[in-house]
């Protein structure tokens, strides 16, 4: 198994940039794929498959990014397990940043699809439990998603989404899936304060804590969400994956060029030592 190279960014890509060859189909002179299909050990399992690129940014230093795809979904890994994985190999690489992506669905009936939204808090309503690496941390989920990364993503995507609105807060309401929601569902996450529904920001989010990363993500909204406004199309769910994806991977490589290299967030100091650890070591002590 290759040693984990050392990286500035994660970059978690979703749904909507799946249907293009990440990052050769952009052809942008200031990214350079170093390596890729590479596979690391983890104590969760043989990590997914990651890219190791560089990017140059707008002062025109080299960063340096780990990506991989789907959140490293597979088949026959558990979600739980992926996440895991993930995290592990980008706080190997002592990655500072993590950034992702996804298709959404509007339960905000203000929404409409190809809006992109940059969420500032979420709920997770997911059963998966316990999905954290050691726990030694005491993780506070205040500013959950970094606003510094966030203000960044607004402002590229003003600049470079005409296709849409760009919302630069809102709730994403994290479900397990596979499934898509009943109406029912969707009604009660949209009373309890849900603007948007996806299955990928939870655990990504309290794993980027764990690792003391900053998160921030962007979600395009790719249909209504079920009882909202008019049942959703396919073909336009379909038609967005397949014909925004460069477009969603260019403003993703673009924010990552226009983060400021040093943080001016708090993010960090959001992770605290645990007040169990007496607990967690005397348990080891018992062999629990
Ligand atoms: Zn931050």
């Amino acid at each position: 198994m290759p040693t984990i190279p050392a990286a500035d960014y994660g970059l978690i890509r979703g749904s909507s940039t799946l249907s293009i060859d990440f990052p050769n189909e952009l052809q942008d002179p200031d990214v350079e794929l170093i390596e890729q299909d590479i596979y690391f050990s983890t104590p969760y399992g043989e990590s997914p498959s990651f890219q190791y690129l560089s990017i140059k940014n707008t002062k025109g230093d080299k960063c340096y990014v780990l990506s991989c795809k789907m959140h490293g979904w597979r088949y026959n890994v558990s979600r739980a397990d992926a996440s895991r994985q993930v995290f592990w190999v980008l706080r190997a690489a002592g990655v500072a940043r993590v950034l992702a992506e996804g298709g959404v669905g509007a339960m905000n009936h203000l929404l409409n699809p190809r809006d992109i939204v940059l969420p500032h808090d979420y709920m997770d309503f997911s059963v998966r439990k316990d999905v954290g690496l050691e726990g030694q941390y005491l993780l506070v989920m205040r500013d959950a998603i970094c606003p510094e990364m966030r203000k960044t993503l607004q402002k590229v995507c003003e600049q470079g989404w005409d296709q849409g609105r760009i919302f630069d807060r809102g709730v994403y309401v994290n479900t397990d899936g596979r499934h898509f929601e009943s109406p029912a569902e969707i009604n009660a996450y949209r009373i309890a304060g849900g603007d948007i529904v996806g299955q990928s920001i939870c655990p990504e989010v309290y794993l980027a804590r764990e690792i003391g990363a900053c998160y921030a993500g962007m979600y395009i909204v790719v249909n209504y969400a079920e009882g909202v406004i008019a049942p959703w199309k396919h073909e336009e769910l379909a038609d967005i994956y397949y014909h925004e994806s460069l477009h969603l991977a260019n403003l993703m490589l673009t924010t990552l060029k226009n983060l400021p290299e040093e943080k001016a967030c708090h993010c960090s100091q959001l992770r605290k030592e645990t007040l169990l650890k007496e607990i967690y070591n005397k348990e080891e002590r018992h062999g629990k």
